[in-house]
């Protein structure tokens, strides 16, 4: 019995260690500490605890943990460590990391990341993405880069054009990693995987995977790949959402009310299409609400724009296709509205897991209309639970219809037109 006590006590006190084990007790460089430690980064999040070792040691991860959980830290502390001791070859011009992303602006923000834990140190971290000018990103490449972070379309075009050399890179990261391997993705990735060497390590993120994706996960690499963490719920604790059923044509009304209602807040609205991003702020601007677009039909430059925007909170309200749904980490977004129901469930974890990031609380409410409601119990299945139901009682429905400024802005065109049209009359009496 006083031997299992002792057991006891000593697997409390592995515990305790393991919770409250900081940063500076890692076997990273100082460098790097010091890096992490004006992030304000003092203690792993669960996922860089569970990975980190992992990836030191030079295992294959696949790392399934929830939106928000810090997974970019998890493998770039680890990566940025080990290019940072190991010194490249003078002669070796080969990416030694490549980092897969879906979107320019989730390789844009992840740049940020490595560049922040690999600050004051050698290491040469470039960005490629489609839309961008080539010239610039080839003359970068020619020097040699240790981190680059691409979109799939853009790797591939650099790649077959002999800019990109993959024949020494140590490390192949996959962000977001079931869509990556998930068709429109997969044949880049492939591309990609065949120009590697016979040895690399692979690193698999995300916060959703099916059992399909999965598999074919394990079939592109040879050693097994360990999974660290698994959530029974793919929705993030941090995060209270609920679903209310609105008609689609009602849908502008409340979301007007909302933005005015949480005056205070960052609010990230998703619907499905391009169309409807722009003629939903079209809606808002006619009823004097501000409102930013994000959807795959912007240019380049007016993307980063429009991010950078939202993210210094010049204007809080942005509406954004799925483009947005992964990855895209903005702190203080208090709310994510789906305005339109997401065409494949698991987009609905990213989408909600833009809010509620780290230690923040977070809120998310789906308008469904009496349409969408099948693909809301397809949502409901891969959950695996009901979302909870926002009542809205038939006086609150109709008074959100009712205080649109939308009609008083009609009312006073008419008006107003009404008025221009008696004036000219008088004056044409008048000749
Ligand atoms: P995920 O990829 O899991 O969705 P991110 O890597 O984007 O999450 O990180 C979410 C947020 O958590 C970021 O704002 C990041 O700065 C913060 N974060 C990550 N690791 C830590 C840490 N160890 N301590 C404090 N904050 C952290
Ligand atoms: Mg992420």
């Amino acid at each position: 019995m006083l031997r299992d006590r002792g057991k006891i006590d000593r697997l409390f006190y592995i515990l305790y260690f393991c919770l409250h084990m900081k940063f500076s007790q890692y076997h990273i460089s100082d460098k790097i500490k010091k890096n992490l430690t004006e992030l304000g980064f003092l203690k792993p999040t669960d996922i860089q605890y569970k990975s980190i070792p992992s990836i030191m040691k030079g295992e294959d991860v696949l790392a399934i943990a929830q939106t928000g959980t810090g997974k970019t830290a998890a493998f770039a502390i680890p990566i940025v460590d080990r290019l940072f001791a190991k010194k490249r070859h003078r002669e070796n011009k080969s990416i030694r990391c490549l980092v897969m992303v879906p979107t320019r602006e989730l390789a844009v923000q992840i740049n940020e990341v490595f560049s922040k834990i690999a600050a004051n140190t050698p290491l040469k971290i470039l960005t490629t993405f489609g839309g961008a000018d080539q010239t610039t990103q080839i003359k970068a490449l020619k020097t040699g880069i240790d981190i680059l972070i691409s979109t799939p379309g853009r790797m591939f075009d650099l790649r077959s054009q002999g800019y990109i050399d993959l024949s020494e890179t140590e490390v192949l990261i996959l962000d977001e990693a079931d869509h990556m391997l998930a068709l429109g993705f997969i044949k880049d990735i492939q591309d990609v995987i065949k120009h590697l060497p016979r040895r690399y390590q692979t690193l698999f993120f995300s916060a959703t995977i099916d059992e399909k994706i999965k598999d074919l996960a394990y079939s592109i690499v040879r050693n097994p790949i360990r999974i660290q963490l698994s959530p029974k719920d793919p929705v993030s604790k941090n995060i209270d959402h609920q679903v209310a059923y609105i008609e689609m044509d009602d849908k502008r009304f409340f979301l007007e009310r909302m933005i005015r209602e949480k005056e205070e807040s960052k609010m990230l609205v998703f619907v499905r299409t391009k169309v409807r991003a722009e003629r939903l702020a079209k809606a808002m601007e006619r009823v004097n609400i501000k409102t930013l677009t994000m959807h795959g039909d912007k240019h380049q430059e007016d993307r980063l724009e429009v991010m950078e925007t939202f993210r210094k909170g010049d204007i809080r309200v942005l509406i954004a296709t799925d483009i947005s749904a992964r990855g895209i980490d903005i702190p203080g977004i208090h709310y994510v509205i789906n305005y339109d129901l997401p065409d494949v469930a698991e987009n609905y974890v990213h989408r909600i897991g833009r809010t509620g990031r780290g230690t923040e609380r977070g809120h998310a409410l789906t308008f469904c209309a009496p349409e969408e409601k099948p693909i809301l119990e397809i949502i409901q299945g891969f959950l695996g639970k009901e979302i909870r139901q926002m009542e809205i009682d038939k006086s609150d429905y109709r008074m959100t219809l009712a205080l649109t400024e939308e009609v008083n802005t009609n009312w006073q065109k008419l008006l107003d037109e009404a008025a221009t049209a008696k004036s000219s009359k008088r004056k044409k009496k008048k000749k």
